[in-house]
């Protein structure tokens, strides 16, 4: 969502239609299973949020006219149909959960709407292959919208043939009320970007209704010449808004601006396919919805979040404040505004040109984010889209936005977390142009020292138009721990957490904070004692970070002389050189999907041998475990072609999309073989979770190698990240090199909680004794059979893990780079015999938090 603009009127809302005329039965659509509406798996369904009805899991795929009607609303992914009944009534009837994602696949519409239709008329055919395969759920609800129509007892549970009487409708009986009273107060008008590619359809509609049934406010939504109340998601899916459309909302009453506030969260929350949450969207200030009171100054709250660079800070609260740019629809003719963007283009060309030499000394993640920004202000689709704009009379603003917007709404819904993130760039160049066309400078906004900066996201370049150092922490309600501000954040050294939620906005300016992004906090209004004792705590970490740091270079045994190795996780070639200056002695991950992501095609065999010969190179001989392709679940890559899936977490991620698509592992692996010198290069399968499926990989290994003339093995390594790897890992432990433990992925599949739920960020913890207890399983067994075994999930990273870690038989840690000083110094202060005496006391914890509990107390300075 993106709120345009705001501005004062006196729009007249309209009300509903009244209720009138006799009760009319309604026939079964279809044969099927009759389901309570309470029992669909969509809260917007069985919350009532649309209105009263019941479902039907069908048995045959013709969905026909319940009664006599005409259509209202013929929905244009062509899964659900409106039809208003003789009295009034609207009756939607939609094809199974989440279908309009299906973009019309597998669905025929028989029906137009303003067709008048009789009982038992055919309205949608469906494939129920194509539904069974890709929808979320085949449920049919059958829904009377709204609130002033009663319906006759129901009685699910049971068979039903097409035809047979459902229930009855008939009008409440008394007038409806108006939509609201005309209460006395402001009459304010917003407008608001739909960002989710799919509109306003029938869910986002009942979410809108839902969501102002509360406030006294007339609100009225315009788009499209047409105006639809909130209050009725009929009238509201009517005005047929697409995703990328704006839509002007006027509220009157005294409750306004909260009204409009809450709409704003909802459709925010659409973009995400998230529950809504009242918080803004990316690169908004979080000033701008506190929905609920802020926090008093005698208030102590803690507020929980995903963390995304780590660290602790102390510091004061300042919220970020956005300037909205508006701008007008109506061009001044087509040559000024094309040459309007023109200018604005160069522009923004030179400002970017600027600021990569700026950062090229320096900040190299810096440098290759601005050349992404720079990419696409050539990009022909946008360019295009906003030129066809331009030329139908558009401002060249007006088009520029709507373009961008659009772009960027196609990326969200991608259903890819990572391409969504990527989003944002996309809304940073955007805003970028529009700045230059309005001929606004984009100076820095002025920080105190020690500012906690709160925000309901940030633009990449939002972050750097600011004096970073002033900046001790930064704290984003929305966002994604590998979006690109975040990795700024981390090349910058400030401690972010982020997808905090709405309480943020609730944090008043110049808030004492502390932020403790490793315990993945924000302490809103700690006692003075503990602020002072946290500084003096920060301190000390300096002071021992230095001395980390001094020392990064030299090798790692424990007190008493055992080696451990510290290695450094890469995501790209140029994460490798900065592993190394940080005293990495090797690669223990290089995440290989960088290579295949944000492409159309897969790279080929040359291409991926120059990038990992890049990377090897790099490390001067140093070992480096290419981890093979791990796509799936959040990391989409289209051009793989794999199949929707219900389930993508459990479907095919890792080595099973490898197996699935045999050339692209085969390819990849023929490039790792090819890397000189042989046996630098280890291979690592990802998620493997039977033991299948680690000898289909070793047999396409040897018959590649054998192609390639080799006849020397090649190290082959498993990720032990599925709790059934670590369960039978002295069978893996016989056919494989080395383990290498992923507990990222062991710890959402141990617990069942998913690991980008911001929701569950907090649990999800990989100290929880049910994953110790699979590491120390998987260790054994690799121990038992003369393997070694390492660990490359964030677990590594921790340098209060080592102990534990190194106690339950681990010899290699694999870290983000920059935390290889500080998880060596570590591993310096420590002996085997204490290590193993901690891991026995971790293992008998009940839970993770009595594991940090334990860990903290006997290194309360860590
Ligand atoms: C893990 O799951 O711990 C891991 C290292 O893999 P990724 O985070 O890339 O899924
Ligand atoms: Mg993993």
């Amino acid at each position: 969502m993106t709120p345009i603009n705001e501005t004062k009127n006196s729009a007249r809302p309209q009300t509903q239609p009244a209720a009138t005329g006799e009760s009319i039965a309604l026939h079964a659509p279809l044969a099927g299973w009759l389901t309570a509406l309470s029992d669909v798996p969509d809260p917007v369904f069985s919350g009532y949020v649309l209105g009263h009805g019941i479902a039907i899991d069908p048995f045959e795929s013709v969905l026909k006219a319940p009664c006599d009607g005409v259509v209202t609303v013929a929905h244009r992914a062509r899964h659900a149909v409106t039809l208003r009944l003789a009295n009034g009534a609207e009756v939607l009837l939609h094809v199974g959960l989440d279908t309009v994602a299906l973009a019309g696949e597998g669905f025929t519409l028989h029906v137009a709407e303003g067709q008048a239709v009789k009982t038992g008329d055919p309205l949608i055919s469906f494939d129920m292959d194509i539904l069974a395969h890709k929808a979320r759920s085949l449920l049919v609800p059958i829904i009377v919208l709204g609130e002033d129509y009663t319906l006759s007892a129901m009685a699910p549970g049971r068979q039903v043939a097409a035809g047979e009487v459902l229930f009855t409708v008939s009008p409440a009986g008394t007038a409806p009320a108006e939509a609201a009273p005309q209460a006395a107060g402001p009459v304010l008008t917003r407008e608001f970007r739909i960002d989710d590619p799919d509109g306003i359809h029938a869910r986002p509609a009942g979410l809108i209704a839902d969501a102002v049934k509360g406030f006294k406010a007339r609100i009225i939504f315009h788009a499209h010449d047409k105006e639809a109340d909130a209050r009725s998601p009929v009238k509201l899916m009517l005005l047929g808004l697409g995703g990328g459309d704006a839509v002007r909302v006027t509220a009157a009453g005294g409750d306004a601006e909260a009204a409009l506030a809450a709409i704003g969260a909802v459709i925010a929350g659409f973009a995400d396919g998230k529950a809504p949450s009242p918080v803004p969207a990316a690169g908004t200030s979080i000033a701008e919805t506190p929905l609920r009171p802020a926090f008093a100054s005698h208030e102590r709250i803690d507020i929980t979040g995903v963390q995304a660079v780590s660290g602790l800070a102390t510091g004061k609260a300042v919220r970020f404040a956005q300037e909205e740019i508006s701008v007008p629809e109506a061009g001044a003719g087509v040559d000024v505004e094309l040459e309007r963007l023109r200018l604005a283009l160069e522009a923004s060309r030179q400002d970017l040109d600027g600021e990569i030499e700026a950062a090229r000394p320096h900040n190299r993640q810096q440098m290759e984010i601005l050349k992404a920004h720079l990419s696409f202000l050539d990009d022909v689709d946008l360019l295009g889209a906003a030129q066809t704009l331009i030329d139908q009379g558009k401002s060249a603003g007006f088009a520029w936005k709507s373009a961008a917007g659009q772009q960027a709404a196609a990326l969200k819904r991608l259903g890819s977390a990572r391409l969504a993130e990527r989003a944002v760039d996309l809304l940073d160049v955007e805003r970028r142009v529009l700045m230059a066309l309005a001929g606004k400078s984009r100076a820095g906004t002025d920080l105190p020292a020690g500012t906690i900066l709160l925000a309901g996201d940030l633009l990449p370049s939002q972050l750097t138009g600011m004096d970073t150092s002033r900046l001790a922490g930064l704290c984003l309600a929305e966002g994604g721990p590998t979006s690109h501000v975040a990795i700024l954040a981390a090349s910058l050294g400030i401690p972010t957490l982020v997808a905090m939620g709405p309480d943020l906005a609730r944090v008043p300016d110049g808030t004492p904070l502390i932020l403790d992004a490793d315990h993945q906090r924000l302490q809103v209004n700690p006692l003075p004692e503990l602020l002072s004792a946290t500084a003096a705590k920060i301190e000390k970490r300096q002071a021992r970070l230095a001395l980390a740091k001094s020392r990064a270079a030299e090798d790692c045994h424990t007190a008493c002389g055992r080696r451990i190795e510290v290695v450094a996780n890469l995501a790209s070639p140029a994460d490798a050189l900065l592993a190394v200056a940080n005293g990495a002695e090797g690669c223990g991950l290089l995440r290989s999907e960088f290579l295949f992501l944000n492409r159309d095609t897969a790279p080929s065999e040359e291409e991926q041998l120059a990038q990992y010969q890049t990377v090897a190179d790099s490390l001067e001989g140093r070992p480096l475990i290419i981890r093979t392709l791990d796509a799936g679940a959040d990391k989409v890559l289209p051009y793989l072609g794999l199949p929707r899936e219900t389930n993508p977490a459990l479907g095919l991620r890792g080595v099973r999309t490898g197996i699935w698509k045999p050339e692209t592992l085969r390819t990849q692996l023929r490039a790792i073989l090819r890397v000189q010198p042989y046996g630098q290069c280890r291979i690592m399968v990802p998620m493997v979770a039977t033991i299948d499926e680690l000898r289909t990989v070793r047999t396409m290994l040897d018959e590649e190698r054998r192609t390639l003339g080799q006849d020397k093995p090649i190290s082959l390594g498993v990720m032990v990240e599925v709790p059934s790897a670590a369960v039978m890992a002295d069978v893996f432990a016989k056919e494989c090199d080395f383990f290498s433990i992923g507990t990222n992925d062991l710890t959402q599949y141990t617990l069942a909680m998913d690991r980008m739920n911001p929701h569950l960020a907090k649990r999800v913890d990989a100290f929880d004794p049910a994953v110790l207890r699979l590491i120390a399983q998987a260790a054994a067994a690799a121990t038992a059979n003369g393997r070694w075994t390492g660990v490359c999930g964030g677990l590594a990273s921790i340098p209060l893990a080592a102990p534990v870690l190194i106690g339950l038989g681990v010899t290699e840690l694999s870290t983000t780079a920059a935390t290889v000083p500080e998880v060596k110094e570590m591993v310096r202060s420590l002996s085997l015999e204490r290590c193993q005496a901690v891991a026995r006391e971790a293992l008998s914890q009940e839970s993770a938090e009595a594991v940090h509990r334990l860990l903290s107390s006997y290194w309360p300075e860590v």
